[in-house]
Formats: C-alpha cells, structure tokens, sequence
C-alpha cells in the first residue's frame, strides 16, 4: 500500500503533462460561420418587436407624470395600513401614477406586498414601515387586525421602543423611511419620539409624521437628531365617502399649487376610483403626483435659509392653526 501511495503524486503529473499535450496538438475548432444577411435581419426584427412592446406598455399603461421644474404642482400621496389585503392594493398599484406605499409590519401581506412591489421594475414604488404607536384611545390596538400589531406605547422604556421599531424594521426591510400609524398618545411625548430617531438616523431613514394629533413632538425631535423629516397636510379618507374623498384631494392639490404636500389615504374602493379619475386630471392642469423622497431631495437642492445642511427642515409642515382641526384626530377613526 505505502508502495502504491508513493507513485500517486508521478502519475497524476503524467497525467496532466498527457493533457496539455493533448490541448496542444488538438486541431483548433472551426470558426464559426458568419451570420447571413436574413439571420442578422431577424435578430434585428426580434429587437424591434421588444423595443415597440415596451414603448406600446409605457404609452397604455406606464407611470404619468411632468418633469419636477414643468409641474405646478407637487403631491406625494401616502397609501397607508397596506398588506392587510391584497385586491385594493392591487388596484392602486396599478395607478399610473407613482403612490407611495406605508406597510403594517404584523399585517399578513406585510412580505408578499413587499415582493410584489420589488419585483416590479416597471412600476418602481417607494415603500414605508407603518409604525404603531399607541393612541389615546387604548382600546384602538385590540380592535381587529390592530390585535397583530407590536405599538409602541407610552411608558416603554427608551431601549424597548427602539427594539420595537428595530423589529418592526426587520419585517418591512424594504423601507426607505417610516410614518406612524395612529400614534395620538405616543407622538405628543417627546422623550419617545427623542429616542427612536437615532435608529432612523443610523440606518438613513427619513420620517413623516402622519400627524393624528396637533400636539405631535415627532417633528421638533427628527430635526433635533439630524433626521429628514416631512409632515402629512392633508388626510383624504377621515370621511370616507367618494364626494368627501374627492374635495380632500382637490383642497390637496390646491396646497400643492403653493408648495409640496403630503397626503395620506388608505386602501378603499371609493380611494381607488377617484385617484384613477382626478390623477390624470389634475396632472392634465399641471398638479404632478411624486414619490414622497422628491419632496426631501429637491428641498436638499435649496435648503431653507439658516438651517444646518445635516437637518432637513420640515419641507410641509403647516403650522397647526393652518391645518383643519377636525383633521387632526385621523387615521385612528376607521383603521
Ligand atoms: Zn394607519
């Protein structure tokens, strides 16, 4: 045996020296034959068909919209409590216009709306985590779906709300900032809205404060810690009838003709039909709908007057006697 172990290593280098040879005297292949005239022309032909299908889709269905200096104005419109369904959402999706998608993290769909939307190259879509934050009506987060829900709640302590948004972030992974979902007890404390933002800062995410209640700290505390930070103006669902639904989303566009705004609704027939019938619309008058990071990235083009470059100043926070007091108390009504 020791015998046979020791002429291994002289055969397998025979062997090698026996298939370099090989590839040495081995006649080279023959070169392939060149294409003809009708194979190149139906190559070219293929690459036609594919270029007018894309340019046929983008003209049918593609997103709608006007450069950033040719609108007139600019609306960022927030879809909020999405992956609890998928038919509505579905819908909205398919607006042609770029809506921007805030995600449940313990709703069922959280992942798949995730995935569906990723996969989507053609229809890019900016996603949100939906955070829960406790509102002053406590029993709200047991009612339904809410039961599935980790809030975030007055009296955690510091390390907990932030393990809490920590967790929350791992399940929406997708998400370039975030904006509470409820919150009118949590955001007025301004100790909790001073702890979470580091977490936001640390992984450069941005913050909308939904803004359910007037008192909110969340603002004051995002630019106190260097976090990009934008405010909801308007909610188009309080009242979730299609004429209340559409004269919120016209007193939205009028905003956006003085300046940029955020506004927030939530999956429902009527929310579906009237964005697919006034988007084209208000777009046909120069109102652009806009992913809600257009609004930071073209305040960070002309930052506001003695504002420190790292902290973006609020771009559309309206002071709170500007906004509709009955406004104030929403998204914690019907959801
Ligand atoms: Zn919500």
């Amino acid at each position: 045996m020791g015998a046979t172990r020791d002429k291994q290593p002289w055969s397998l280098v025979v062997w090698i020296g026996l298939c370099c040879l090989g590839f040495a005297v081995a006649p080279a292949p023959p070169a392939a034959p060149p294409m003809t005239t009708e194979e190149i022309a139906a190559i070219q032909r293929g690459i036609d068909r594919i270029v007018e299908s894309t340019r046929a889709w983008q003209r049918e269905r593609g997103d709608l919209g006007l450069p950033w200096d040719q609108a007139t104005g600019h609306l960022a419109i927030v879809i909020d409590d999405v992956g609890r369904e998928l038919h509505l959402f579905e819908q909205l999706v398919d607006l042609r216009f770029p809506l921007t998608f805030s995600v449940l993290p313990g709703s069922v769909y959280a992942a798949g709306v995730q995935l569906r939307l990723r996969a989507d190259r053609r229809r890019p879509r900016e996603i949100l985590l939906h955070l829960p934050m406790e509102p002053t009506d406590a029993a709200q987060m047991q009612a339904g779906a809410e039961a599935q829900e980790s809030f975030l709640r007055q009296g955690d302590p510091p390390e907990l709300l932030r393990a809490k948004l920590e967790a929350a972030l791992d399940r929406v992974p997708t998400a370039i900032g975030t904006n509470n979902h409820m919150g009118s007890r949590l955001t007025p404390d301004c100790d909790a809205m001073a702890a979470l933002m580091p977490v936001l800062r640390e992984r450069g995410l941005f913050f909308l404060d939904s803004r359910t209640i007037a008192t909110t700290c969340a603002l004051q505390a995002a630019q106190a810690a260097g976090v990009p930070v934008l405010a909801r103006q308007v909610f188009l669902d309080d009242d979730p009838t299609p004429a209340a639904i559409a004269a919120q989303l016209d007193r939205a566009a009028a905003l956006a003709r003085q300046g940029p705004v955020v506004a927030i609704g939530h999956p429902s027939p009527a929310m579906v039909e009237i964005l697919r019938r006034r988007l084209p619309e208000l777009l046909a008058e120069g109102v652009a709908v806009v992913p809600v990071t257009a609004l930071l990235r073209h305040r960070a083009v002309a930052p506001m007057a003695g504002t420190p470059a790292a902290v973006a100043p609020p771009a559309v926070a309206p002071p709170v006697a500007a906004d509709d007091p009955s406004r104030q108390g929403s998204g914690e009504h019907r959801r």
